[in-house]
C-alpha cells in the first residue's frame, strides 16, 4: 500500500526535494496534503502534479489567487494556523514531513504526533526549542521519527543494529561555512551576500547564515542529544570542509562507523520517507576518484561562539534553548536586512540568553511564551 504523506512546507528547499523523491517512487509514496505559504504559481503546479486532497496556504488572499489559477478542482483549500493543523492531522496521511520554519512548526508537529503520524523531521526548531516535550509525545503516541538532516540520518544509519549503550561518542561534521578561513577581524565588514554563498550545500537563506555562524551545527548538537538520547559530553563537532562524511559514531571498543555520500539532500530525504529501506535512485553519487582529500579540523569556538551558546543552552535546558532559537532567528533577520554585521550577530543572541529567566521543566506554553517574548522585544537583542 502506498504511504500517504502530508508535507508542511512544500515550496521550500526541503519540500521541493521531498516532492522530487515522491515522483521517483510513485508506487510507494503518495502526497495527500500540502501546506505552503504564498508562492501561488508553485503551489498551483504542485497541486496539479500531485493531486493532494487538502492544501493549506498562509492567507485568504493567497487562497483566492490559487483558486483562480487552479479552476475546477477537487482539492480542498484551507488557510492559516487552522489549515496547517488540518494538513498535519489529515486522516489519510501516515507520515508528516515537517519542513516549515519557526514556532509554527512546533504546535503543528505536536498535533501530528498526537494524531499518531510518523514524523520526517527537517525543521530544527522542533527539537531545539522543545526536544524533551516532543520526544515524550513521540513515545506516548508510539510513533516513529525519521531525521531529514544529513548528519542525523548518518548517525541513525551508523547506529542501525547497534546497542546505544555501546556508543562512546558521536562526531557531527560541519562544512565550516563560507567564513571558516576568514580572519575574525574582518567579521564586522561581512555582508549577507557573502554569507549566502555556501561552498557545498544549496539551502534557504536562514539555514545558510546559520551554517556561516556554526549555529546550525549547534542546533544539530541539541537535536542529536534528543534524537539519540546522548549526554552532551558524548557529542562532538568537527570541521570537514568536503562534507563527504556526514557524521561518525565511535563505539566503546574503539571501532568507528561513518556514513558517506554525495552532498545531496535527496539521499537522506529518501531514506526517511522510505523508512530506512534502500532503493536505487539517480541522485548525485559520490566519486572516490574525484575526491582529492578529506580534511578534519577543530572548530574555533572563540571565532564562532554560536556553537558554544548552543552547547550552553542545551546543557542548561528549560526554556533557554527556545530563547537561543528565537534570538538567533531574529538576529539572522537583522543581518539579512543589513541592520547588523556578522560580528554583531552572536552578540545579539548572547544578550537575549543572558537576560532570560530560565524555567526548568517547561510546558509547551512556557516554550511558546519564551519564544514570543524573545521576538517581541527586539531591544533585548541589543547588548
Ligand atoms: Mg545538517
Amino acid at each position: 500500500m502506498k504511504k500517504g504523506l502530508a508535507i508542511l512546507g512544500s515550496t521550500g528547499s526541503i519540500g521541493k526535494q521531498t516532492l522530487e523523491v515522491v515522483s521517483v517512487f510513485p508506487s510507494s509514496l503518495t502526497v495527500v496534503a500540502l501546506a505552503a505559504k504564498d508562492e501561488v504559481e508553485l503551489i498551483v503546479e504542485q497541486i496539479k502534479k500531485f493531486s493532494p486532497k487538502i492544501v493549506a496556504v498562509a492567507t485568504e488572499e493567497v487562497k483566492q489567487k490559487v483558486e483562480q489559477k487552479l479552476g475546477a478542482t477537487k482539492v480542498q483549500l484551507f488557510v492559516g494556523r487552522e489549515g496547517l493543523t488540518k494538513v498535519a492531522t489529515e486522516l489519510s496521511a501516515r507520515m508528516v514531513v515537517v519542513a516549515i520554519p519557526g514556532s509554527l512548526a512546533l504546535s503543528a508537529t505536536i498535533e501530528a504526533v498526537r494524531a499518531k503520524k510518523d514524523i520526517a523531521l527537517a525543521t530544527k526548531e522542533v527539537l531545539v526549542a522543545a526536544g524533551e516535550i516532543f520526544m515524550r509525545e513521540i513515545k506516548t503516541a508510539g510513533v516513529k521519527i525519521f531525521p531529514i538532516d544529513s548528519e542525523h540520518s548518518a548517525i541513525a544509519q551508523c547506529l542501525k543494529g547497534e546497542d546505544p549503550k555501546t556508543i562512546k561518542k558521536i562526531v557531527i561534521t560541519a562544512s565550516g561555512g563560507p567564513f571558516f578561513k576568514t580572519p575574525v577581524e574582518k567579521f564586522a565588514t561581512l555582508t549577507a551576500k557573502e554569507a549566502l554563498n555556501h561552498p557545498i550545500w544549496k539551502m534557504g537563506p536562514k539555514i545558510t547564515i546559520d551554517s556561516a555562524t556554526l549555529m546550525n551545527k549547534g542546533f544539530e548538537v541539541i537535536e542529536a542529544h534528543h534524537l539519540f538520547g546522548l549526554d552532551y559530553s558524548k557529542i562532538e563537532v568537527i570541521i570537514h570542509p568536503q562534507s563527504t562524511i556526514h557524521s561518525f559514531v565511535e563505539f566503546v571498543d574503539g571501532s568507528i562507523k561513518a556514513q558517506l555520500g554525495a552532498p545531496d539532500m535527496r539521499i537522506p530525504i529518501q531514506y526517511a520517507l522510505l523508512e530506512d529501506s534502500r532503493f536505487a535512485n539517480h541522485w548525485n553519487q559520490l566519486s572516490f576518484a574525484k575526491l582529492a582529500k578529506l580534511e578534519f579540523l577543530q572548530p574555533d569556538r572563540l571565532k564562532f561562539p554560536c556553537l558554544e551558546y548552543a552547547y550552553e543552552a542545551g546543557k542548561k535546558g528549560g526554556t533557554l534553548p527556545a530563547v537561543l532559537n528565537a534570538a538567533n532567528e531574529e538576529a539572522v533577520k537583522l543581518f539579512l536586512r543589513g541592520q547588523i554585521n556578522f560580528a554583531e550577530l552572536p552578540q545579539k543572541i548572547k544578550a537575549a540568553m543572558e537576560r532570560h529567566q530560565n524555567k526548568e521543566n517547561p510546558t509547551l506554553e512556557d516554550i511558546l511564551e519564551a519564544d514570543k517574548i524573545t521576538r517581541q522585544k527586539p531591544t533585548t537583542l541589543i547588548p
